[in-house]
């Protein structure tokens, strides 16, 4: 069985001190563990995903526009991945199981060929980094499971501004999608 790991809206926006809907010190705090987990993936040969949320300057018709700041602007630096985890991500993009995904959505699933993606590569378990855990990850994590994938949430790889969400998401994952979840 293959597993690929997705990397979720680990952007200066939603990462960084100053970012424009940022989730705080919760989600600089797994920083150095996401960059490990992105290491391992590559040793072990595992496919992995970085997907992105994508808004552009003006997009009054987004379901997102009355809800949040403008937030992960197309070629904006406040879009571009955070930390070392970028770093790490600008030395291994040329490499053919490296993917990006631009997402306008919560989920990695919604509007983008992540789906034909794993199929295609016969991936049956999807390791889940990166952040909220309880709107994008989750959103994700609920496609996953409805699309028949393994899910599998290493808690030291994602995090939330909201601490509540955040306990509730993971407990979700376990017990009512059937995620392998790391505490
Ligand atoms: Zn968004």
């Amino acid at each position: 069985m293959s597993r690929a790991l997705l990397v979720i809206d680990y952007t200066n926006d939603f990462v960084a001190e100053d970012g424009a809907l940022t989730c705080g010190a919760p989600g600089r705090e797994i920083e150095e563990a996401i960059a490990e987990r992105i290491k391992e993936a590559m040793e072990r040969g595992e496919e992995i995903f970085f997907a992105v949320d994508l808004h552009e300057k003006e997009e009054p018709d987004h379901p997102e526009a009355e809800l949040f700041p403008p937030h992960n602007i197309r070629g904006e630096p406040g879009r571009e991945l955070f930390g070392q985890v970028n770093n790490l991500y600008e030395s291994i993009k040329d490499n053919p199981g490296v993917h990006w995904l631009d997402k306008t959505r919560y989920s990695a699933f919604a509007g983008t060929p992540l789906r034909l993606l794993l199929r295609q590569k016969e991936i049956h378990t999807v390791a889940l980094a990166g952040v909220c855990t309880d709107i994008c990850i989750l959103h994700t994590a609920v496609d996953a499971y409805n699309e028949g994938f393994r899910i599998q949430v290493d808690q030291a790889h994602v995090a939330s501004f909201n601490k509540t969400g955040h306990e509730w998401a993971l407990s979700h994952f376990k017990n009512t999608l059937g995620a392998d979840v790391q505490r």
